[in-house]
């Protein structure tokens, strides 16, 4: 019987982690939570198809794994750089937003520091509730299918940590010539050059903008046209009032506020995620149409207010209709690539928990019902525990699928899974490991009732 075991192991389960480590190096061995984390993958990676030169991350590096909340942890970002001896050269540098691969590799660093809590090759098929004579949930066995046999792990508490799946448009199939963004590196890869005459890239996000710019320096003969229906890439907004829309404290009054009012901000706010692209990237994409102006030779087209409407396979190229949104004209493009960068789903969070229906609570839009700790809430009172990192936006608001809060998030989850095991954390999931501190908020009243009395003693 474990403690926890995490479904997935991206930064957010590897914050979880690390918060277990922190935690288990501070206790005594019977406070110490048993934990295992499974991914499919053969080894660590996070979103390693957009890893293009030159990008940079979109959050500070103070947004680690760990600093916000343990400050002192040596699994920081600027641990790292002491420890590989890059951090006087990276304080000259002057920057808050390393670059994506500077900053993968410090994942892949903390990742190989809590590999004995992982295992890889490891895809989770099912989590199947385990209940008790009366009915109760009292477990979860999670499924690991290997081959024709699987194995299961038995745990008190699941975290599920689903990631984002690509998403393309209804009726477009990825294939050799037409991709989403997420396989953008490996299949430029993989695709000579000299073949490319024409690219298509659809959407303006982050991705799409970092597409064009990617596809632009490695074809150069290619032609790169951007597709998108607005009228220029808007830039995100990273300004600070607005910024605070991530912090720990935005989530404790997202959380608490009516419906209405979460719709209201989600709304309000969207442009500091969704949709919108690095001012800087902005301008270095306009300066390059401007200097192919000046040269005369233009290679870089952005297709404002336009649409794709139609592909079709041309055997030597995919024609690409493309419709210029004011006048209704459509123009033909053959295309040797196509980038779809029409951004991610959330992964169904409950997909993988057997009867899902019968054991977890649902609001009226048929999304889960989540605790404050992330722990969702179940139709009967229960002493094992699901939790979700990620598919909360309706809960806990727009940095659900984001970096910035995993470090607090990570501790706020140990937290609650410490208090239902009656071996508290001593910590609400923003103190340093091993200092008393309040406990976490409630989990939406799905606790087992024996639990709660030993929580309130310890409260
Ligand atoms: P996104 O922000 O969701 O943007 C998706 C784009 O695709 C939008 O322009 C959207 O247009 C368009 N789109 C969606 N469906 C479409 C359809 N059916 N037909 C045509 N266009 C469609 O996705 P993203 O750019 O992948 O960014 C996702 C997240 O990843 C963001 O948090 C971003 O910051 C992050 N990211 C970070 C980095 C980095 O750290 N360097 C790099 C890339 C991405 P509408 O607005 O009209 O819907």
């Amino acid at each position: 019987m474990h403690d926890l075991i995490g479904v997935g192991f991206g930064p957010s389960n590897l914050a979880l982690a690390v918060a277990v480590e922190e935690h288990n190096a501070h206790v005594a061995e019977d406070r110490r939570i048993k934990a295992l984390f499974l991914e499919k993958q053969p080894a660590f990676g996070w979103h390693r198809g957009m890893l293009v030169d030159g990008a940079t991350m979109q959050v500070s590096f103070l947004k680690d794994l760990v600093t916000m909340r343990n400050p002192t942890s040596d699994f920081s970002f600027v641990s790292y750089l002491h420890g590989i001896g890059r951090l006087v050269e990276f304080i000259n540098h002057k920057v808050f937003f390393p670059l994506r691969v500077e900053f993968h590799g410090y994942l892949e660093w903390a990742a190989s520091r809590v590999d004995h809590q992982v295992r890889y090759n490891a895809h989770v098929t099912a989590v199947r509730p385990v209940r008790s004579e009366d009915g109760r949930v009292t477990a979860y066995d999670v499924v690991v299918g290997e081959g024709d046999t699987e194995v299961r792990h038995r745990a008190r508490n699941v975290v599920l940590a689903p990631g984002l799946s690509p998403r393309l448009p209804d009726g477009v199939v990825a294939s050799e010539r037409v991709w989403h963004n997420a396989r953008l590196v490996p299949n430029v890869a993989a695709t000579d050059p000299a073949r490319v005459r024409t690219a298509v890239v659809v959407g303006a996000g982050q991705s799409a903008a970092e597409t064009a710019d990617y596809l632009h320096r490695r074809f150069p003969e290619a032609d790169v046209h951007a597709v998108f229906a607005r009228f220029g890439y808007s830039p995100a907004d990273d300004s600070p009032f607005a910024n605070r829309i991530f912090d720990p404290d935005a989530v404790d009054q997202f959380y608490e506020a009516p419906d209405e009012v979460k719709e209201l901000l989600t709304d309000y706010h969207r442009n500091t995620n969704y949709s919108v692209v690095d001012g800087d990237l902005i301008t270095e994409l306009y300066r390059r149409v401007y200097e192919e102006r000046v040269a005369g030779r233009q290679r870089l087209y952005i297709r404002h207010a336009s649409r794709v409407v139609e592909l079709r396979d041309g055997g030597e190229g995919t024609d690409v209709d493309v419709e210029f949104l004011p006048t209704g004209k459509t123009e033909t493009l053959r295309a040797d690539v196509v980038v779809y960068a029409t951004g991610y789903l959330p992964g169904d969070a409950l997909a993988l928990v057997e009867g899902a229906e019968a054991v977890c609570a649902y609001d009226a839009d048929g999304r889960p019902r989540l605790g404050r700790d992330y722990r969702v809430v179940t139709e009967k009172p229960s002493a094992a525990g699901i939790y979700l990192q990620g598919p909360t936006e309706h809960t806990h608001g727009i940095g659900s699928t984001l970096l910035s809060n995993i470090a607090v998030r990570a501790g706020e989850i140990l937290a609650s899974v410490g208090e239902h095991l009656g071996r508290g954390t001593g910590s609400n999931g923003r103190a340093v490991p091993g200092v008393p501190g309040q406990a976490s908020r409630g989990a939406g009243g799905n606790e087992d009732p024996q639990q709660d009395l030993a929580l309130t003693r310890r409260s």
